[in-house]
């Protein structure tokens, strides 16, 4: 549930836009295959990390026809620094067989279809909607549900209510809320210790983790 008014909703919305206005992923890729595999590796594991592995990666494995064709045990020495690697090498190589397979060799740019393939839930299938497509969808990572809950923008306990609290409050310009919204919780209202100084959305902070600040070194935005 959203325990905002719909003004400072509004306001949040401006503000993030404002601060982010190309936000984009930090994950490097240069097609459709190599996003999805980011995309894939990223779950539980830094966006920095992926893209240590990826250059190797894609220099052996360079298309979906050639991953599909993979040694698993190949592809998990590979990823070997990345969280669940066993997993993630597995339905990579599955992910990779069933596009080869099922969709003729491209990779389904439908969400119903995408969900279909090993390894690709709902949260990956937006993120790669999001950043390829650019469609109006909210994906809800850690940093996403963490400022959302802090921002007072929803109450969910689960990404998947959170992300439907998060579409209902922000209605429009959701690919470039998302992307504002990890950023922001990655850099500025991270996890552990807020930069609440540095923090643009301070004034409409009531979160419990919001830390104190002096005036000084307080920077009330201008629009406040
Ligand atoms: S004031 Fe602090 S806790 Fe609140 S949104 Fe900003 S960084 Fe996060």
């Amino acid at each position: 549930m959203v325990r905002r008014k719909p003004k400072e909703i509004e306001e949040i919305k401006r503000r993030f836009l404002e601060h982010y206005p190309k936000a984009k992923t930090e994950l490097n890729y240069k097609n459709l295959y190599e996003l999805l595999v980011a995309v894939m590796l990223s779950a539980q594991c830094t966006d920095k990390r992926v893209n240590i592995i990826t250059p190797k990666f894609f220099e052996r494995f360079p298309t979906i026809e050639a991953l599909a064709k993979a040694d698993i045990e190949e592809v998990k020495e590979l990823i070997k620094t990345c969280s669940f690697f066993n997993n993630k090498a597995k339905n990579l190589v599955e992910m990779a067989k069933m596009v080869m397979e099922k969709y003729g060799g491209k990779i389904p740019e439908d969400e119903k279809e995408l969900i279909k393939l090993p390894g690709v839930g709902q949260k990956t299938a937006h993120v790669v909607m999001i950043e390829y497509l650019g469609k109006n969808l909210m994906a809800v990572d850690t940093h996403v549900f963490r400022v959302a809950h802090r921002l007072g923008l929803s109450d969910a306990k689960t990404p998947e209510k959170t992300e439907e609290d998060l579409v209902k409050a922000f209605k429009s310009d959701l690919p470039a809320l998302h992307q504002a919204m990890v950023l922001f919780g990655r850099y500025i209202c991270t996890a552990k210790n807020p930069k609440c100084e540095k923090c643009f959305l301070y004034d409409l902070c009531k979160s419990e983790n919001k830390k104190p600040i002096s005036s000084k070194e307080s920077k009330p935005h201008p629009a406040s």
